[in-house]
């Protein structure tokens, strides 16, 4: 069966079939929506076709992906997704929640929800037998791109900033890809990317320009969809999601607009995008009701949301728009919070990861969340990304001397 139909652009909608383009929209370089052929998918498949099968990661979702296999069965490749839900009731009492989960995805194979991106890109690119992949990154998408790659033998190239945290620019090395420090902002990297892309016949994985990592980053919303069915049926509930480019949420809502135009969902989650302060080109345009992204000049501790001009800025106002979500803005000092209370409850987050907690904490005081409204909120990568920042967000360790004496005075 074909599902994999073509593209729609997100701006203009016009259609293109899938040999027609390869990144975004020739007419206006608006992002482009996987189609998929929703009719032919619903009368072969039902949720319980999907819901029933043993594969303990995205893959699980195959039927419902834009690629058709994967190669290297058993490889790293095959066990990003399928992250654990945790119940967090010790957080969820204090900011008068009834039900609270913490989905996360720092368990990935490469410790970020980019692996989920990059496994449908990977896979994309050995069918169409690409030689070289390349990324822009700041650090997440070009380790789970290295590592991927790695696991399956696919040649890879990251450019990153030359301040991206060390043990993210230590992964890239370690599982092997080119790796070139651009002595820039993401920015900066990502312009460099797509044009040395096209000059040298690579396929490019940018965020919020190759339109497979909405495909790859889609697949959270189903696994969302299959734990809150156990939990909830088809009761309402809200998501909430750090917003850098704005790829992650609005994969996440094309999950859900995938479930709702299979039938399998009756209502869409409200879907709530945090960004940080520093770096708010996203939730300013939400604010002042447009879709028209104006880029700041990004500052903020997080580095995987600090984004100057967000590439999918577009798509991630409507996932918040369309589904009766809103944006959050979170302080620096709020996100170093929210990595110790998460931590607190046994989840060590990186700072773009606690910034989606920070922003709960943030809307729940502004009443922008009900108690009785069950909460989702993704942790989107690993403390261990960032250790730096980590230490900021606790108070240092008391050194004494190896003797009992010392222990006593200090209790
Ligand atoms: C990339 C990333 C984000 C933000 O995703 P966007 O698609 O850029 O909005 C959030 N958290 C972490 C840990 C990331 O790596
Ligand atoms: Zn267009």
């Amino acid at each position: 069966m074909n599902k994999f139909i073509g593209y729609r652009c997100s701006i203009c909608q016009t259609e293109y079939l899938p040999g027609q383009v390869t990144y975004t929209c020739p007419k206006d370089g608006g992002n482009l929506d996987v189609a998929l052929d929703y009719e032919a998918l619903r009368a072969k498949y039902h949720p319980e076709d999907i819901t029933s099968r043993t594969d303990a990661s995205l893959w699980r979702y195959l039927p419902l992906l834009p690629v058709s296999e994967v190669a290297g069965g058993g490889t790293p490749l095959h066990a990003a997704g399928w992250t654990p839900v945790f119940a967090v009731p010790q957080l969820a009492a204090p900011l008068g929640l009834k039900n609270l989960w913490i989905k996360d995805e720092s368990r990935n194979p490469t410790a970020s929800f980019k692996d989920r991106a990059s496994a449908i890109v990977v896979a994309r690119a050995r069918e169409i037998k690409a030689e070289v992949v390349v990324t822009a990154s700041t650090g997440n998408a070009g380790a789970a791109l290295a590592g991927l790659s790695a696991a399956v033998g696919q040649k890879a190239v990251i450019f990153a900033p030359r301040s991206a945290p060390p043990a993210k620019i230590a992964q890239l090395l370690v599982f092997g890809a080119k790796v070139i420090l651009v002595d820039g902002s993401y920015d900066d990297a990502f312009d460099l990317t797509v044009a040395a892309a096209e000059e040298f016949g690579w396929y490019c994985r940018n965020t919020g320009y190759n339109p497979f990592t909405a495909e790859g980053k889609k697949t959270a919303a189903f696994e969302i969809w299959e734990f809150m069915q156990g939990k909830l049926g088809q009761a309402p509930f809200t998501v909430f999601v750090s917003v850098g480019d704005g790829n992650i949420i609005s994969g996440i809502h094309k999950g859900f607009k995938d479930l709702l135009e299979l039938g399998w969902i009756e209502t869409m989650p409200r879907i709530v995008g945090v960004q940080a302060e520093g770096s708010a080109a996203i939730a300013n345009a939400y604010r002042a009701g447009t879709e028209e992204i104006v880029p700041v000049s990004a500052r903020t501790l997080a580095d995987s949301i600090s984004v100057d001009l967000p590439r999918d800025g577009v798509r991630a106002v409507r996932a918040a728009r369309e589904t009766g979500g809103t944006y959050v803005t979170v302080s620096d000092e709020e996100i170093l919070q929210a990595i110790a209370a998460l931590g607190r409850v046994g989840v060590f987050a990186e700072p773009a990861g606690a910034a989606a907690y920070a922003g709960l904490v943030k809307a729940a005081g502004l009443s922008q969340v009900g108690a009785e409204e069950p909460v989702l909120v993704m942790n989107t990568g690993s403390g261990l990304k960032d250790v730096k920042a980590a230490m900021q967000a606790v108070s240092v360790a008391p050194i004494i001397e190896p003797t009992l004496e010392a222990v006593k005075r200090l209790l």
